[in-house]
């Protein structure tokens, strides 16, 4: 195949169309903040594929500590034996976990394999069958996680039936709620735990719940910060009912949202925690982390998978816990939020601006603009029906790319949401606030 356009057609041509695609071109490179396409097009990344590349793309020192352990050993096979990174990064990870009981670790590939081994975990460690999940959540696409998967059902049609054993409750989102934006957080706390105590009483008993599953921000469901009040809440029914409660950082961990895990900003601990994306810049790993007093009870051979915790995923992950202290990314990411916020909140100030949008919110670096929907739709229309307009979102984020900025939609709502590398300059991140800024305003005029 000899040129960039000859490329992209095979790949329309031979590459499933079950895959979305929001640029259409091909990838080639990638540096920092930017990628590059095959067309030679530059764009400035805000995706981070999706929150993953945290430290940007090609982080010397994480693809360094790849390419020499690419030279070292590449897969040893954690059913065989231990692997040197691996057992570095477990060392790394420790005095970063949000509490210092979790102290057992599972490396495995992606998201998705995560959140299958927290819910079996959480099944033998109570020797109870049933999960409650937030409805808004994304917690993977294989069929045990598209069951508490509950953002779209793009996910889920055609493939049902799911795992069985899975009850919802609202997630603390004003929109999912039926409330104004401005809504009280106390408010939208005591109706979601009013939810989950109903669930308890009327769906499933406490005897037969053996977790609770939430992310403590809310990912593609729109980038939502759950109270801290709920999450204390959960947590106390979790301790009173004899349920586990699985915290899901697979989007919000690693520095993402100013801490080094969300849930630290509730102050919660979890019983079982899914980490992965930021986890590795790129690698693909993911990992389950609980207490050693429960996973004690695991029989060898329960957990495990060809490729879990391969050494060269580890040995970037060890590289991207050690570039998250040596250049205080922690410090980074709070700083350029503000200017992020502030940036966000001056567009709405504008008066063209203003009447569109309707919430600025997230945590750190993981921040969304949720727009009002266009006269006359609803989530329903703009999914379900064919003949429904490009959503505002969608319209807001072609114009971006245009522009030389690529940036996410997510969730059933109208919402932009902001994920760019941790490492981002002030000057990167003014670009892309102004190439957004103008392309709402080229939009809704
Ligand atoms: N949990 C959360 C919170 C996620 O955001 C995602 C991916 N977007 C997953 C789980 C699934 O991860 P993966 O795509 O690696 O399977």
């Amino acid at each position: 195949i000899q040129n960039n356009t000859s490329l992209l057609e095979f790949g329309k041509k031979h590459v499933t169309a079950g895959l979305a695609r929001s640029v259409d071109g091909v990838m080639t490179k990638g540096a920092g903040s930017y990628v590059e396409f095959g067309d030679g097009k530059v764009f400035l990344d805000f995706t981070t594929g999706i929150g993953v590349t945290g430290l940007g793309h090609c982080h010397p020192k994480v693809s360094g500590a790849a390419a020499k352990q690419c030279m070292e050993l590449v897969h040893g096979q954690c059913s065989i034996a231990f692997t040197e990174p691996y057992l570095q990064l477990i060392e790394r990870l420790l005095p970063m976990m949000p509490d210092p009981s979790l102290d057992s670790f599972f490396f495995w590939n992606s998201g998705s394999e995560a959140i299958e081994a927290a819910m079996k975990m959480a099944r033998l460690f109570t020797g109870k069958q049933n999960i409650i999940a937030m409805q808004g959540a994304y917690h993977g696409r294989t069929f045990g996680a598209m069951a508490v998967t509950k953002s779209k059902t793009i996910y889920s049609e055609g493939f049902h039936p799911l795992m069985p054993g899975v009850f919802s409750i609202p997630y603390p989102y004003w929109h999912q709620l039926s409330l104004p934006p401005t809504t009280e957080q106390s408010e939208i706390t005591a109706q979601c735990l009013n939810q989950l105590h109903l669930v308890l009483s009327q769906q499933t008993a406490p005897r037969d719940t053996a977790a609770i599953l939430i992310e403590p921000l809310l990912g593609e469901g729109g980038y939502v910060p759950a109270p801290a009040e709920f999450l204390k809440g959960v947590r106390e029914i979790c301790d009173k009912e004899g349920i586990l409660l699985i915290i899901d950082e697979v989007q919000s961990g690693f520095a993402r949202t100013g801490k080094n895990f969300s849930i630290e900003h509730a102050g919660v601990r979890p019983d079982i925690m899914t980490i992965a994306k930021g986890l590795a810049n790129g690698f693909p790993l993911s990992g389950v982390v609980s207490r050693k007093e429960l996973t004690d009870k695991l029989k060898p051979g329960s957990m495990g998978g060809t490729y879990a915790g391969n050494a060269v995923a580890c040995a970037a992950a060890v590289a991207v816990a050690d570039v998250l202290k040596e250049e205080k990314i922690l410090e980074n990411v709070n700083a350029r939020s503000k200017e992020l916020f502030a940036g966000l909140n001056e567009l709405r100030s504008k008066p063209s601006v203003s009447p569109v949008i309707l919430d600025v919110r997230g945590q750190g670096l993981m921040v969304a603009v949720e727009f009002a929907s266009p006269t006359g739709t609803s989530p329903y229309d703009s999914f379900v029906k064919p003949s429904a307009p490009a959503r505002l979102s969608s319209r807001i984020a072609k114009r971006c790319q245009e522009k030389g900025l690529l940036i996410l939609t997510t969730s059933v709502y109208e919402v932009i949401r902001f994920i760019p590398p941790l490492n981002i300059t002030q000057e990167d991140l003014n670009k892309g606030i102004k190439i957004f800024s103008e392309a709402v305003e080229e939009v809704v005029r």
